[in-house]
């Protein structure tokens, strides 16, 4: 009684002085002026909040501008250029698959050519390169490779060339095929009796679709900036799908041992948040991402949460059945997460552009579904970015489940998981390297504090081996696939590393060159819009017809240290 009426007071105290110190603000302001200065500072204030508040951040925006005023000034500005003209001369001359190129056919045949003819001409393009996959010498890339597989693919191919899953009613046989690899994938990780699912063109596509669908579904709850919370080890296509739905992109760092750090992700969780990532396991060093631990923040926060096991999907579905049960559950059967992409046409050894997302109930999938009602041409129902599909590659990714069948994806994984374990204990043997983090799956990466890791890479690289090369921190890393558990390819690769190491210990101090010398580059500069620019050489050398000018001789290829 007595505390409410006194309460009461001070609040009475509080709105006099604060409704006296607004008047006293407007004492001898006009109306109109009253008015106006309301107005421009409500703008200035929706301003303000809407320059602030971006997808991408302030700091990083800030940087992007000084740098961009860096290269405006008169000296400095062209003293950049000349660094960056250098370096897209580098790149370009050290594209590979440039080289030798000396004419390119740039209009069609007036006649077309006989059968026999453009198969001759197809064996000219197939025999190009000189890197052998066939032999094991190449990280990830080629799950698979097996020529009974592929005769086999060829004939289903075949009676499907000319099939598309956007009509059902004329292939029905294929729109059942698609369900089944869905349901299939279901199976294999767990789902309950609403999961559900789609097929895609690959991994990219796979993530893509679901972060669109969490997007929507963010906005559905109200939120109008999503915001996706993704480890820096997931793979770029989260990255992409911020940049092409416009998501803000929120990084979280790792723990030493390369696992997503999930005090990190908890910290970073706010009311924009629209999806949690994980991955099982991440491209870079192959680790397994604390999935049981992140999904716990998903029940709790009520936030969906995506598995991306893009690239170990179907390998660490059968690892329990191989003998090597993995430390901790990843999929379905952990509470929280809702989605899952895993690529048939990587460890599913199906041909490239197959890949399945999955969702742990239908409610989530409805947001990835694309509806245009009112199109002249029809009501327009597409599940998925492409609107034709190529139905001859959704047959042979059935046909390749069907074949290999359980016991096959087990054995495979036996083979591959056998490889990886023998190759992580005996490179663990080498000093001057290490191994990050604990690989549980089939990706090893390597680095060292005793030497420019990227040297072994140009080595190896010398020595046939094509690795992948990764930064921040600076590492190599093989993707052990089925062509490396062939007799021999294991103990030749640990041959060509410990000789290749040999040499480098013999000069610590030479210098990097080639790709490597490229990549240390490229994480010195602090600019990365730079690094973005020098890139776009490379993706314009994929559609480059010209032959390259004069006999300009580069030194800058791969293979050399
Ligand atoms: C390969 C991969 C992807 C997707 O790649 P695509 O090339 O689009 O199939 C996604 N995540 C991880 C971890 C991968 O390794």
């Amino acid at each position: 009684m007595d505390a409410i009426s006194s309460y009461k007071e001070i609040l009475q105290v509080y709105w006099e002085t604060a409704t006296g110190l607004v008047n006293a603000c407007c004492d001898g302001l006009e109306p109109w002026q009253i008015v106006g200065l309301t107005c421009s500072s409500t703008l200035l204030a929706v301003w303000l909040h809407s320059f602030l508040f971006q997808p991408e951040s302030l700091t990083s925006r800030i940087k992007k501008q000084f740098f961009k005023l860096l290269r405006r000034m008169p000296f400095v500005g062209a003293i950049i250029q000349k660094k960056i003209d250098e370096a897209l001369n580098d790149v370009t001359s050290s594209l590979s698959f440039l080289k030798d190129e000396k004419d390119y056919i740039k209009a069609l045949p007036e006649q077309g050519m006989s059968q026999p003819e453009v198969l001759q001409k197809m064996k000219e393009y197939s025999s190009k390169g000189d890197v052998r996959w066939e032999d094991g010498k190449v990280s990830g890339t080629v799950y698979s490779g097996e020529e009974k597989l592929t005769r086999l693919l060829v004939q289903v191919y075949e009676e499907f060339a000319w099939s598309n899953p956007l009509h059902p009613d004329i292939f029905p046989g294929l729109r059942k095929m698609e369900a089944e690899v869905v349901r299939i994938a279901c199976t294999l990780f767990h789902g309950g009796p609403s999961s559900c699912g789609a097929m895609t063109s690959g991994g990219t596509e796979s993530i893509l679709m679901a972060c669109k669908a969490y997007r929507d579904l963010a906005y559905e709850r109200g939120i109008k900036h999503p915001e996706m919370l993704v480890p820096v080890s997931a793979h770029a296509a989260f990255d992409k799908a911020a940049h092409y739905f416009g998501m803000k992109m929120i990084h979280i760092p790792l723990t030493k041992t390369m696992e997503v750090d999930v005090q990190a992700m908890r910290r970073a969780i706010s009311k924009n948040t629209a999806m949690l990532v994980c991955s099982a396991p991440q491209f870079p060093h192959g680790i397994m991402d604390p999935i049981e631990e992140v999904a716990e923040l998903a029940v709790k926060y009520k936030i969906p949460f995506h598995v991306d096991a893009c690239l170990g999907g179907f390998l660490i579905v059968f690892m329990e059945k191989a003998g090597f049960p993995l430390k901790h559950p990843f999929d379905f059967r952990v509470k929280g997460v809702t989605s899952i992409s895993a690529d048939t046409h990587k460890y599913g050894y199906a041909p490239k552009g197959s890949s399945v997302v999955l969702y742990s109930d239908k409610k989530y999938r409805s947001y990835q579904f694309f509806v245009a009602p009112d199109w002249q041409g029809g009501i327009y129902a597409s599940p998925s970015v492409a609107g034709s599909r190529p139905g001859g590659i959704i047959a042979a990714c059935w046909a390749t489940l069907m074949h290999v069948g359980e016991s096959g994806y087990v054995e495979a994984t036996k083979r591959i998981i056998k490889t990886a374990r023998f190759l992580e204990s005996e490179l663990r043997k080498i000093d001057s390297i290490f191994i990050f983090g604990k690989p549980e799956v089939s990706v090893l990466s390597i680095g060292s504090d005793t030497f420019d890791i990227y040297r072994l890479s140009n080595l190896l690289a010398a020595k046939g081996w094509n690795l992948n090369v990764l930064q921040f921190p600076p590492s190599i890393h093989l993707c052990i696939t089925q062509l490396h558990t062939k007799a021999g390819v294991a103990e030749q690769f640990l041959k060509d590393v410990k000789d290749s190491i040999e040499d480098i210990m013999k000069d610590l101090n030479a210098k990097t060159t080639g790709m490597g010398a490229i990549y240390g580059m490229a994480q010195s500069i602090p600019d990365r819009s730079l690094v973005a620019e020098i890139s776009l050489a490379y993706l314009d050398g994929l559609y480059s017809t010209e032959v390259p000018g004069g006999e300009k001789h580069m030194n800058g290829s791969p293979g050399h240290c």
